[in-house]
């Protein structure tokens, strides 16, 4: 009588089934509960910090596109809906540039169950399709087809949603963005940031004067994914630091705590302190941060947030 074979393809159907349940609980086990991903980060250069003057005929536009709240199991139990902003800079010689794209049409349509498993688990989204990036700039008088660089500052969904609208557009991405732009069909117009052999911009680590005039300054994150990006934008009024999810809100850089949306923590930590070391010594720098908008000046020629109102979730109702 010929004994069962242990590879026999229904055991060993049955035994990859076995170890997928166990490696989803043990997902599971290691997600539950949320605990603090502390890291102290190392220090940055001290002040002073030489940074560039105002330039003269900027303006920036500031555009909330939905509101988002993530899951306890990524950040904790502060987790207010927070919002979605892409920003348009005017430039006086290099037309209009973008920073990030905002939400899909798809998510403005449907939330988050436009949205992948598992990450439609573990964020919700709220979206209109008439407050999408492109419909607000239409509303501004500002044309798509005038946007002649973009700017991302990572890859995730509601930072790109409506990049696929800016047809005439350079793209810059940050390190690692090459397999997403052919993806897309985009790899002749998109230029890969790697900050390899970078300047320092202290009390930055790597940065690129991107029209070489001082206006607009890429610098380097790396912590919250590998690809992010930073803008330091040198407004008449005073400068901005688009810092997109390398500061994901303003809390973030109160406590030691990265969280678990960090994919690399220690670069996390590190970024996180050269914002801190750059705002204690330049208090007059406008940190607008990925999914945090409180604080911005309301007042400003050069500062120009559109619809206001949609910065509270009470504007964002769910949909009948
Ligand atoms: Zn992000
Ligand atoms: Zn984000």
């Amino acid at each position: 009588m010929a004994r069962p074979s242990l590879l026999h393809p229904a055991a060993l159907a049955a035994m990859l089934s076995l170890l997928g349940v166990l490696a989803l609980g043990c997902a599971a086990a290691a997600l539950v509960p949320y605990r603090p991903v502390e890291v102290e980060g190392t220090t940055p250069p001290g002040p002073p910090y030489t940074l560039p003057p105002p330039r003269q005929g900027l303006r920036l536009h500031v555009f909330n596109t939905a509101m988002n709240r993530m899951s306890s199991l990524l950040v904790g139990s502060q987790r207010p809906w927070r919002p979605a902003p892409a920003f348009v800079l005017e430039h006086p010689t290099q037309g209009l540039v973008l920073f990030d794209a905002g939400i899909s049409p798809e998510v403005a349509r449907e939330g988050e169950r436009a949205l992948p498993v598992p990450l439609q688990w573990l964020i919700e989204s709220r979206g209109r399709e008439e407050r999408l990036l492109t419909a607000q700039l239409h509303e501004a008088g500002l044309r798509v087809e005038d946007v002649r660089q973009v700017l991302v500052s990572h890859l995730h969904e509601d930072h790109v949603g409506e990049l696929g609208a800016f047809q005439q557009a350079r793209i810059i991405g940050g390190p690692g963005t090459a397999g997403f732009a052919a993806e897309h069909g985009w790899t002749e117009r998109w230029h890969e940031e790697s900050f390899e052999g970078a300047r320092p911009f202290p009390p930055f680590d790597a940065s690129v004067d991107l029209f070489g005039d001082g206006s607009v300054v890429l610098l380097a994150g790396g912590g919250h994914t590998r690809e992010d990006l930073l803008a330091w934008v040198s407004l008449p009024s005073g400068p901005v630091l688009l810092a997109g999810d390398a500061v994901v809100h303003r809390d973030w850089l109160e406590s030691q705590d990265v969280q678990r949306i960090a994919s690399k923590p220690q670069r996390a930590a590190d970024v996180r302190n050269q914002v801190r070391a750059l705002l204690s010594a330049r208090p007059d720098v406008v940190l607008l941060a990925g999914h945090d908008l409180r604080g911005i000046p309301m007042d400003r020629e050069d500062l120009r947030v559109h619809h206001p109102e949609w910065l509270t979730p009470e504007a964002w109702p769910v949909s009948p």
